[in-house]
Order: structure tokens, then C-alpha cells, then sequence
């Protein structure tokens, strides 16, 4: 689970870029962490990069294929 020390530098938020579940390989729009809704495995990303790939990490037997989750996204200034 993603960990933050200074609550207050932090927003909580109820953007719509939380709510969707997106494939391996997919473009993302957001730099951030995201988290695979399957198994709880987090990485950090750039905005307009790839999403790993399937292999990236391996589920165990029945679980299915890697979703993730956008769960923090950066905010820049200009
Ligand atoms: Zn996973």
C-alpha cells in the first residue's frame, strides 16, 4: 500500500482519473502510482509512458490479467 508522511500536502480527491481500470501496454495519461486492482503490486510512472506489461508481474493461478489503478497523481504548476 502507498505510504505519505505529511498529510498536509496532500489532497484527497474524487477525480474521475481514480475510477478506471487500465490494461498492460496502455499510453497513461497521468504521472503517478499506480496500483494493480488484482494483487495490490504499486509502481510509479511518468505521464505518456507505458504501462507494464503482463509479465511485469506474475499473478497466481485464477487470479487473472494485471489492471492498474491510478491511486496518487502528481500535480504540476503552469
Ligand atoms: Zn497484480
Amino acid at each position: 500500500m502507498a505510504q505519505y508522511k505529511n498529510q498536509s500536502i496532500l489532497n484527497k480527491s474524487d477525480h474521475e482519473a481514480f475510477d478506471s481500470l487500465h490494461s498492460p501496454g496502455t499510453e497513461t495519461l497521468n504521472s503517478g502510482i499506480y496500483r494493480c486492482a488484482v494483487c495490490g503490486d504499486e509502481i510509479g510512472i511518468a505521464k505518456g509512458h507505458v504501462l507494464p506489461p503482463q509479465n511485469h508481474h506474475q499473478h497466481k493461478p485464477g487470479l487473472g490479467p494485471i489492471k492498474w489503478q491510478l491511486i496518487v497523481f502528481a500535480v504540476t504548476q503552469g
